[in-house]
């Protein structure tokens, strides 16, 4: 266990972007925050006021006006980080708020770390490890799957079904260790029965969560897809008309541009990631010109691979040829018979008996390219998703359960190999440390700072 944090220190940062906004909000933390706050505060006496209330006056240096401001105020334990926190909202300009901040630091304040205020928050109690990565994911999430996936963690997700499991888990390892304590006499305490059959219900929660990383990982960092298919069947057309569809939507909301989603494109509230599409738009031959290999390759990484095959110039024997190469690759795909505008109705039915599953439009009409975002929902099943089951999508989480998985198995050998009492209490013992680490009931200062340390300053 964590010792709760006693910060004597009271840290600053802004919390908002860096950059010319209307408003920038600069936050301390800290027990003397409020009072180093009213130092410089020109207005009403903000060590008498109460918990949550907002306060209108002007920040001073000396004599000098800095800014008219707004002050939040929100009295320990009920903040954030638990401790008292002042939100100072200023006018954003990037001049104003060098010049605020600096005045607080020569009064006592310090620059906050990355992740500082989160991780007072973590240290003071305010939620555990899992959550306070949620938050990060949180911030970070930029499709609704992912924004869903982050909060569902962020509220408790998976943590309670762990923390629940590791506590049955707990009591055996006392038992055990207790038979341990009466050294030869033959005593058991704990029921081996028992243990295995707690062992195997852990593995399967453990198994669960596992096989959900891949979703997870999906979700948080959009699925990888590929489109592939020969020069000139129609790949860049396609993917303008799925890219430029959503740029039409992007657009509408301000400050968005362009190039930040490049190649990335949203259906359903899940985002699609175009791997290596950039050679589509710079040359034709791409796909030639980096070999059929390669290509294989960069569609094995893929979870997703979008095949196209021009209608007007392929055979059903170079078809099937390259149905079966698909096939080899072990990732979903989808057969997209396209240039329809180009073909005749009995082609398409011949095509259509002999595979069912192939969808078929013009990639030059946007229209159709509707039919397919379906389609490529449907493939990627996020069902399980949907169903709000829990999904890790941490790979710190997934590394930890891994390692629990290991040690549990090692306890079921054990228990079956008839190996000593303290064998199996050592792997009981490995298997909570792991299990612990995910929720932060176990931690190292070297683990804390690495979490930490991959927020931004002001989180
Ligand atoms: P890529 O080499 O696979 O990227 O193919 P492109 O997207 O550059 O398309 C090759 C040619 O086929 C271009 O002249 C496109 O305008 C044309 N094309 C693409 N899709 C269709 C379609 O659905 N119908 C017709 N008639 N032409 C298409």
């Amino acid at each position: 266990m964590h010792d709760l944090a006693h910060n004597e220190d009271t840290i600053i940062a802004l919390a908002t972007p860096q950059g010319i906004g209307a408003i920038g909000v600069i936050r301390l933390s800290g027990q003397s925050s409020i009072s180093l706050v009213n130092k410089v505060f020109k207005g009403k006496d903000l060590e008498r006021q109460e918990s949550h209330t907002i306060h209108f006056g002007t920040i001073r240096d000396g004599d000098k006006i800095l800014d008219e401001v707004l002050v939040s105020l929100f009295i320990a334990p009920k903040s954030f980080t638990k401790e008292n926190v002042v939100e100072i909202s200023c006018h954003g300009s990037n001049f104003i708020i060098r010049q605020v901040i600096q005045v607080f630091i020569r009064k006592g304040a310090r620059p906050a770390k990355p992740g500082e205020f989160t991780k007072r928050a973590f240290m003071n109690g305010q939620f555990d490890l899992a959550q306070a990565e949620a938050v990060a994911d949180l911030i970070n999430a930029d499709s609704e799957a992912a924004h869903h996936a982050a909060l569902n963690q962020m509220r408790g997700g998976f943590s309670g079904e762990i923390k629940h499991l590791r506590e049955e888990l707990i009591h055996f390892a006392s038992m055990i260790e207790l038979e341990l304590d009466f050294g030869e006499e033959d005593v058991e305490f704990a029921s081996r029965e028992d243990l295995k059959k707690l062992v195997n219900r852990l593995l399967e929660v453990i198994n669960a969560l596992i096989h959900s990383f891949d979703l997870g990982n999906v979700i948080k960092n959009g699925v990888p897809t590929v489109i592939a298919g020969k020069p000139n069947a129609g790949k860049s057309t396609l993917l303008n008309a799925l890219l430029n569809e959503e740029k039409a939507i992007v657009s509408d909301i301000a400050g968005t541009t362009r190039d930040f989603i490049e190649d990335e494109l949203i259906i359903g509230g899940v985002a699609f990631r175009f791997i290596d599409t950039a050679g589509l738009r710079e040359t034709k031959d791409t796909i030639e010109a980096i070999g059929v290999e390669r290509t294989q390759a960069k569609m094995k990484q893929a979870s997703l691979i979008i095949y196209l095959f021009d209608l007007a110039d392929t055979s059903t024997v170079e078809m099937n040829k390259e149905i079966n190469r698909l096939e080899n690759t072990g990732v979903p795909f989808l057969k997209l018979g396209n240039k329809l505008d180009k073909v005749d109705d009995t082609l398409v039915e011949s095509l259509q008996s002999q595979h069912p599953d192939m969808l078929f439009l013009s990639a030059k009409e946007p229209e159709q390219v509707e039919i397919l975002k379906e389609r490529i929902l449907e493939l990627v099943n996020l069902d399980k998703f949907k169903r709000g089951d829990t999904v890790v999508t941490n790979i710190r989480h997934y590394d930890s359960l891994l390692q629990t998985k290991n040690s549990l198995e090692a306890v079921i050998n054990g228990i079956d190999g008839s190996v000593t009492n303290d064998f199996v209490a050592m792997d009981i013992r490995r298997a909570l440390h792991y299990l612990g680490e995910i929720t932060g009931e176990i931690t190292t200062d070297d683990l804390l700072a690495n979490i930490f340390s991959k927020f931004c300053i002001g989180k």
